[in-house]
Order: C-alpha cells, then structure tokens, then sequence
C-alpha cells in the first residue's frame, strides 16, 4: 500500500489528510492501520518520529464516524506526559475537522473546569495522562464504562514513570470488550505482561528494530571537561544553523543552563517538572514556532514531544539509562529529516558511553573538541562578610572542621 487513498478510510478523513500533505503512510501506518480498521487489537512497535499518533488516530476516528453515535466516552487515548497528550490532541482536532467527533485533554497541572467542561459537553474521546483521569474516576466525575477503544501510547514510558497501578485501575473501569490499540518505541518485559495482561489475540506489528536509534542521525560523542561543555555548546550554536534540543540530567541543570545560554545571547528556554504547565507549554509553542533556538530538557519532560526540524540534539549530560539516549536522539532525524545527536562525555563516564553503544548496537562518532574551547568562566562567588563576632569564634576554633566538633561538644554539655 503506497497512498492513503488505498485504504479504505472515510471520506472525510482521506481529505483531511490531503489538506495537511499526508499522501504516503508511513511504514508503521502501513501495517497498522488496517487491522486496527478491522477491529482488531494492535501491537505496535517503531522508532520514534515514525509516525504512530496517526497510526492510531485515523482508525479510531474511522470507527467512530461509522459506529451508532453513542452518548458517554467511547476511546481512551493514554498517553505519558502533559506535552505528549496536548500534542496527540492536536493531531486529532486535525483529522477530526468534519467528523463530528470531540476529543477532550485530560491531564494534571491545568484547570479541571475546562477539561470537565469539554467532558460534559459529550466528548467521546479522552486524551489523557494516567493521574488526572484516575483522579476524575475516583472522584466520579468520568465514567468508562461504555469504552470501545483503549489506545496506550509510549506504554514503556509510563511503566518507568510507575503508572502500572494507575493503567490497571483505568483498565479496571472499561468493558473487556474493547478494541485496544497499544503503541511503544521499545518493548521490555514490563511491557509484554501489561500486553498479555489486556490485549487480545494482538496482530504484532514490529517496524525496524525498536532498539536502535532512527538511522538518519549522525551520532557524536565528545569527550570534555565538565567546566568546557558550555563553551562548547556554544561554539556549535555559533557554528551551525537551526534549532537545539538540549538534555540535562537535573531539573536545576536544566535551568542554570538555559540561563547561562540567555546570559550569552542565546535565545533559550527550558521545560523540566518544577515549571508550572503554563510555563511548559509556552516554552514548548515558543520553541515550536521559532521564538527560541535552544530548549533545554530533562527526559521525563520531554518525552514523546514532536517538534518538526530540530537539527541538534545534544546530551550535555547523559541519559540515566540507555533507553533514554534512544527518546532523546528520535527527537531529531524524525520523518526522513537528517539530524546530529551529540553527547558530552567527560574521561570518567567512558564505561556510560560503551555501554551505550552495547545496549543500542551503535557506535558513537568520536569527535575532536577545538582546543579553542574556553573554560567557562564562573560568575563570582558572592562574598559573605561575616559580622564580626562570628568571625572571632572562628578564628578561635581554628579551622572550620574543627568548628563542628566543638560546637557539638557544646551543645551536647549543655
Ligand atoms: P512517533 O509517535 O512515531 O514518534 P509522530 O506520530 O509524532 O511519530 O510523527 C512524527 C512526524 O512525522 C510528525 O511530524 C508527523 O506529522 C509526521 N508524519 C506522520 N505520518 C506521516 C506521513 N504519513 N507522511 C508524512 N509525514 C508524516
Ligand atoms: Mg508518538
């Protein structure tokens, strides 16, 4: 099958896809769709960037413009972040134009009125995380028990997020008589007995081998100091045109280096778990249309984000594990676009970077850093002038170590 056309899609559907330029199904949508069309359950595993959103989102909106309209939620599209949820929305406020299907978004960190509201006013379709709907169901203010279409998108990711009891609890509520699609980049273990556990008589789909990252990214690996990787950075923002995605390991990395970037002219913003989700989002849309050239990222937050042509990824620090080195080079390279992932890799973390290379079955580019790297330059420390009488128990005490003992001794004969 080479069109969209060929499939035997609903009208509506095959011209909205035109409208947005889809002509050729991707690989994943190729072997996906038909069967999900034919009401069976799916399993599905491909790279990232391969297009899976539609792989789901065409038969279930297919089904439900065929199906007797009925009134409560009839598909449940799990996904595991905020970011991934709103984007997986906007793929189907797209395909749905037409349709008479509504979607509502349901996830934690925005108004509950809204989202409630939307509900109430008949969307048939949930696009939600795993907390806020759980949330709702406990608070019986959403009911699944006419549910027709489970659809669990990055299921590995919201198993290492620990949603397993919140999924089942979901499941739980929703007719064994279902439809369940169940998409994922990699399928570990984990993932296999949530699949035996819900999905029946699955027709397997397997695009590639899930394990390697996408093949059209050039990787890099660096070796440098820790105190030369912001000269670096910036050397390549100089070097090179286009946008950054950049990974730090910490919520606070993440900051400090979006700010220190900023200091220097870069336009760059960040999106880790301690911003609010109105801060998310509008890092994620600024970045999105071109407002910033650099986002800074932790991995739990920028999972499953799809952002077109990001020319650079780059690991600052590097992943926790090496399934995470995966999600994060997929950002770039994505629908046959060519991409760089680069990674920092100080002397010490050589073993991270083999290992790496064993767990993926990749070999990482070695790259010379310029010796024209700077240092980077630390902001002065900010001086504390002790008041004067502190400074004198001090200077008694001699050193600062032997402070503690004193004042314990102290504290401890009192
Ligand atoms: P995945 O979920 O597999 O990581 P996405 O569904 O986010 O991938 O799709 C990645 C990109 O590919 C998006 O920009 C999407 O618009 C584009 N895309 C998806 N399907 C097609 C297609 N059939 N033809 C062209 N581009 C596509
Ligand atoms: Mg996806």
């Amino acid at each position: 099958m080479n069109k969209f056309s060929e499939l035997s899609l609903s009208l509506v559907l095959g011209n909205n896809l035109a409208k947005y330029g889809f002509v050729e199904p991707t690989p994943v949508q190729a072997a996906a769709i038909p069967p999900a069309l034919a009401g069976q359950d799916v399993v599905a595993t491909a790279q990232t960037g391969t297009g899976k959103t539609l792989a789901f989102v065409l038969p279930i909106l297919h089904s439900l413009t065929r199906e007797p309209l009925t009134a409560g939620v009839s598909t449940v599209i799990l996904s595991p972040t905020r970011e991934l949820a709103i984007q997986i929305h906007e793929v189907f406020a797209k395909m749905a134009i037409g349709t008479g299907v509504r979607a509502a978004v349901v996830v934690g960190g925005m108004s509950e009125q809204a989202q409630l509201l939307n509900i109430r006013k008949g969307a048939q379709v949930l696009i939600a995380t795993p907390g806020r709907l759980s949330d709702f169901l406990n608070r019986r203010l959403v009911r699944l028990g006419s549910v027709r279409h489970l659809v669990l998108d990055e299921a590995d990711r919201m198993l290492d997020m620990g949603f397993l009891p919140t999924i089942e609890e979901i499941i739980g509520e929703m007719p064994t008589s279902r439809q369940t699609l169940f998409f994922s980049a990699t399928i570990e273990t984990s993932v296999a007995h949530l699949i035996d556990k819900h999905v029946r008589n699955p027709v397997r789909v397997a695009i590639g081998s899930a394990s390697k990252p996408v093949e059209q990214v050039d990787l890099h690996v660096y070796e440098i100091e820790q105190d030369r990787k912001l000269g670096l950075l910036e050397h390549m923002l100089r070097k090179e045109i286009g946008t950054f995605l950049v990974f730090a390991r910490t919520k606070h990395g993440a900051d400090r280096l979006s700010k220190k970037l900023i200091s220097g002219g870069v336009k760059a913003t960040s999106i880790h778990g301690d911003r609010s989700q109105s801060q998310r989002n509008q890092a994620l849309k600024g970045f999105q249309q071109g407002q910033y050239r650099v986002l800074v990222a932790t991995d739990v937050a920028a999972r499953g984000i799809h952002v077109d042509g990001i020319a650079h990824v780059v690991n600052y620090d590097l992943p926790q594990v090496p399934e995470d080195f995966i999600h994060r080079v997929g950002r770039t390279g994505r629908a046959g676009a060519r991409g760089v992932a680069s990674t920092f890799s100080t002397r010490g973390e050589r073993r991270d970077i083999q290992k790496i290379e064993r767990a993926l079955k990749v070999q990482l580019i070695r790259q010379a850093v310029s010796p024209d790297i700077q240092v980077e330059k630390k902001s002065a420390a900010p001086v504390i002038v002790m008041p004067a009488p502190y400074q004198n128990r001090f200077e008694q005490r001699g050193s600062r170590d032997n402070a503690y003992p004193a004042r314990n001794r102290r504290v401890g004969g009192r």
